[in-house]
Formats: C-alpha cells, sequence, structure tokens
C-alpha cells in the first residue's frame, strides 16, 4: 500500500501515520447508539463519520474488523450514578416491556442507516448480551485493585488509578480542577472518591432489567460494556476507538480506566472523535429537544425545515464539513448542499452520453487529480478538500460534454474510475433518483415491458417470446390484459 494515511489521534493531540498493530486486521470500535429513543441527525453524523473511515480504510485494501455497540442497558438519567432507568422509563411511557422499546429504537436505528448508505458494521454487539463479560471484567479489575464494593454496588476507585496512571490521558484536563468541579461526596454517598465510578449497580426493587452478579442482583454501570466487548472482539489492544466529542471526557476517560486497570494496556492505539452537528450554535441533542429526527428532515415536516431534504443531499450536507470541525444545521446550509450534491449527480450522469474521442484534448491531469484525492483523504480523511478535488473532474465532464474539451476511451476510463472510487465507494453517496430497490426493479421492468410490446408491435416475436420465456425462467411471469401488461413474481 503506498498510502500515507495520516490520522489524528485525541489521546497524542496530534497527526499521526496510520500503521495498525496487525496490518493483515484493523480493529475498530464505535460507540453506539441508547436506544432508548429516535437517533437523531446529530447521531447520524458520527455515524456516517465513521462510515467514511470504514469506507476509506476497505478502499486502502485493509481488512477491517468494525464493532459498533448498541447500549440496550445500564444507562441512568443521572450523571452520578443515580436517577431512573432510561429503559424502563421509556418503557412505562409507551406501556411497552423494556426490550420491546431496544428492539423498536435498534430497527428504527438500521432504518435510518440505511438510508443514509451506511455500511453495517462486522459485530454489533449489545451490552444486554454481554453481562458475564462484564462481570468478568469488574472481577478481574477487583482482583487487580482498582475498584471496591459497597452493599452490592462496585465502584472504581480513580484515586487509586491515579497514583500510578494519567487519568485524565484523554482530554488532558488538570486532575486538582476536576475534582474541584465535582460534586462534595454527601452522607448518603458510598464512593470513597468524589470521582469513582460505579461498575456494578445494585438494583432497586423497582428496577426491571437486572441480573445476577457475586455482588447483588444489578446491572452494569455505562462505562463497562464498552471495555468489555471491545476485549472481547478486538482483544487488549486494538486500533481505533472513535465516538463523539462529548463522549471523551467521561465514558472514553472512564473505559481507559477501566482496560488499563484490568489488562495493564492501553486498549486503543489511535483515539478518534468526532465533532457535533448544532444548531444555531447549541449541540444537538436528545435533552436539548433540539434534534431533528431524520426523517422530519426527509419530509420537510418541521417548524424549522423549509423544505424536505433526501437522504444523499444530507449525507453530502454532512461530508462538506471534516468530521473534527464542528457543522450547524441550517436551511440555507442545506440547501446549497442539496445543489452541490445535484450538479455532482447530474455530471455524473452525463458520463454515460459521452462518446470517447480519438485523442484526448483537457485541460487537468488526470493522474495529478488522482493523486490530489488519495493525498484528501490520507490528510485525516478531509472530505471538503475531497469534495472540491472532485467538482474539478465536474468541471470536465461538463465541459467535454459541451463538446468544449475531448476524452479519450482510456482518460474516460479514468474519470469513471474515480468517480466510483471516491463518490460512490469512498463517501458512499448514491443516485437518490434511482429511488429504493423496489422502485429500480419497477422501472427495470416498465422498461423491459415496453421493449416487449414494441417487439410485438413489430411482429418481432422471437425478441417478444425470448423476453416472456427468460423472465419466467427468474420467475417473473407476465400477464396482457386490457390495462398493459402486468408482471408478478411466481
Ligand atoms: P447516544 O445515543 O446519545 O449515546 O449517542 C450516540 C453517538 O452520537 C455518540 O457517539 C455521541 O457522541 C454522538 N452524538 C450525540 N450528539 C451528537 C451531535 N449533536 N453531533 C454529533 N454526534 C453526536
Ligand atoms: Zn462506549
Amino acid at each position: 500500500m503506498q498510502h500515507n494515511l495520516t490520522v489524528y489521534n485525541t489521546l497524542t493531540r496530534t497527526k499521526e501515520k496510520f500503521e495498525p498493530i496487525h496490518p493483515a486486521m484493523v480493529g475498530m470500535y464505535v460507540c453506539g447508539p441508547t436506544v432508548y429513543s429516535d437517533v437523531h441527525l446529530g447521531n447520524c453524523r458520527t455515524f456516517d463519520s465513521f462510515d467514511l473511515i470504514y469506507r476509506y480504510l476497505l478502499h486502502l485494501g485493509y481488512k477491517v474488523r468494525y464493532v459498533r455497540n448498541i447500549t440496550d442497558a445500564g444507562h441512568l438519567e443521572g450523571d452520578n450514578d443515580e436517577g431512573d432507568d432510561k429503559f424502563a422509563k421509556k418503557a412505562r411511557l409507551e406501556q411497552l416491556e423494556p426490550m420491546e422499546i431496544v428492539q423498536k429504537y435498534t430497527l428504527g436505528f438500521h432504518d435510518v442507516l440505511r438510508m443514509f448508505n451506511t455500511l453495517p458494521p462486522s459485530i454489533e454487539p449489545t451490552a444486554t448480551g454481554h453481562i458475564s463479560e462484564q462481570i468478568e471484567m469488574i472481577k478481574q479489575i477487583i482482583a487487580n485493585g482498582y475498584a471496591y464494593e459497597v452493599n452490592g454496588t462496585v465502584y472504581f476507585d480513580v484515586d487509586k488509578y491515579t497514583k500510578e496512571h494519567n487519568y485524565t490521558i484523554l482530554t488532558n484536563r488538570n486532575l486538582e480542577d476536576l475534582l474541584n468541579n465535582t460534586r462534595e461526596l454527601g452522607g448518603q454517598d458510598e464512593k470513597y472518591g468524589r470521582l469513582d465510578f460505579a461498575l456494578w449497580i445494585k438494583a432497586k426493587p423497582e428496577h426491571i432489567m437486572r441480573w445476577s452478579s457475586p455482588w447483588s442482583v444489578g446491572f452494569p454501570g455505562w462505562h463497562i460494556e464498552c471495555s468489555a466487548m471491545s476485549r472481547k472482539y478486538l482483544g487488549d489492544q486494538f486500533d481505533i476507538h472513535g465516538g463523539g466529542m462529548d463522549l471523551a471526557a467521561t465514558h472514553h476517560t472512564n473505559e481507559i480506566a477501566q482496560s488499563e486497570a484490568c489488562n495493564s494496556v492501553q486498549p486503543a492505539k489511535y483515539w478518534m472523535h468526532t465533532n457535533m452537528l448544532t444548531v444555531n450554535g447549541t449541540r444537538m441533542s436528545k435533552s436539548a429537544g433540539n434534534g431533528f429526527l431524520p426523517h422530519e428532515l426527509f419530509t420537510g415536516d418541521h417548524p424549522l425545515l423549509n423544505k424536505g431534504y433526501s437522504p444523499m443531499a444530507v449525507r453530502f450536507f454532512m461530508l462538506q464539513a471534516h468530521y473534527r470541525s464542528t457543522l450547524d444545521f441550517s436551511n440555507e446550509a442545506l440547501e446549497a448542499a442539496e445543489k452541490g450534491y445535484k450538479r455532482l449527480m447530474a455530471a455524473i450522469g452525463l458520463l454515460n452520453k459521452i462518446v470517447p474521442a480519438a485523442k484526448s484534448d483537457i485541460d487537468i491531469d488526470l493522474k495529478v487529480l488522482r493523486a490530489r484525492c488519495y493525498a484528501a483523504m490520507d490528510d485525516d480523511f478531509n472530505s471538503p478538500v475531497l469534495i472540491a478535488e472532485l467538482f474539478e473532474l465536474v468541471r470536465l465532464i461538463n465541459s467535454v460534454y459541451d463538446g468544449k474539451q475531448q476524452l479519450d476511451q482510456g482518460a474516460l476510463e479514468s474519470v469513471r474510475e474515480l468517480i466510483q472510487h471516491f463518490v460512490f465507494d469512498v463517501m458512499g453517496l448514491s443516485d437518490d433518483q434511482l429511488g429504493s430497490d423496489q422502485e429500480s426493479v419497477e422501472r427495470l421492468m416498465e422498461i423491459i415491458i415496453n421493449i416487449r410490446n414494441e417487439a410485438k408491435k413489430n411482429k418481432d416475436f422471437t425478441v417478444s417470446d425470448r423476453i416472456r420465456q427468460e423472465l419466467a425462467e427468474i420467475g417473473i411471469q407476465l400477464k396482457d390484459s386490457r390495462d398493459g401488461t402486468l408482471w408478478n413474481k411466481i
């Protein structure tokens, strides 16, 4: 592989050359959604950003094991291991079982990501499916002296950990400041230290989602699931750990501490964080109530939206910003992105209509342009720069179509290859004019039936019979009726 991929590592706060631990298999773990409600567009931005990263690694020829978890247990509403279980609360509200809530929102999450053309991960483990792995890990952390039990609840001992490790390694915060900004322990508190966090929580009688453990009937804390599942599927040390920037200060900081305390090694070589999607400068979030649901965006059915946008136009909008920059939502920005996306797709549509010339006569060097596309992606997955390079191709295609420049067969192939690699494979865009698979089938059948009927009209029965026969062989039956030719699957 001739590429010089560099990635920004939150851990070292620098761009580093990407050198996987085991080049034969890149391990990537991304914190997935908490499935007690619909995902909003902000969540989608993070998953689409990691989709771009995943796609580019695949494109470069790496084998990647991409693990993205589903958090379906253990989230309490409060920040301090307190409050109601989010799943149980939602289940009461919707009069469903907690696991029905999990199923409903997991399916919704998958539907949305499919619309955005996001590739599924290699493994999608759930927290509730890995309770025993979490218990084993907690046992090991206790055995190594970094956790303690009080009344059936197990806490991570941050004070003990900081004596030998840098607890704030990921965010570089000052531990003193952090302590000063954390509320003091009250009389009710069982924790030894203010920064200690729960690994296992003893269930109150009303808590529905509960499991047996050596300490109590209870449930795991929020952070332990990712340490346990990444370890199970990717090993004690793997290449990339990712998630939204908002997860770095607590969730990922605690994940590193747990994994180090258990395995004595830093879990991930590169920590990658995506920046936030904002609305008028405020982070889009479930709690702030400013979260657009993707279907609201697609239909335009939201007070802040002037109209609806196709999933691919929205994906393009997100790709126009680098994953480490904030991206502010506005109708103007979306409209501009939609125009850009349509210009790109229109040019790609013209490619099939271009007749190659005997000799190329173009004002750009395609080899240089290709190198610049790779350079953009090699520079920490810089999709906005890649898009700018691809618009050079758009300009070229339009100019060739207008007869102002000429492409020979080889150059035309090079343009097609660049489009296939970067627009479709790497950026994961598709032409939304083609619609869903079902719509495509309907349109293809319409075309085939029209050709058959024309053949019949011209008394070319060899062709019309062949079409009927070959469709029948793949289980499609044609029926001629007064309303035209209908088709169905046998
Ligand atoms: P959650 O379901 O809230 O745990 O979030 C799932 C993922 O979405 C996490 O990686 C979050 O960091 C990420 N996320 C949440 N809000 C935003 C946002 N406004 N912009 C980008 N990513 C976000
Ligand atoms: Zn996580």
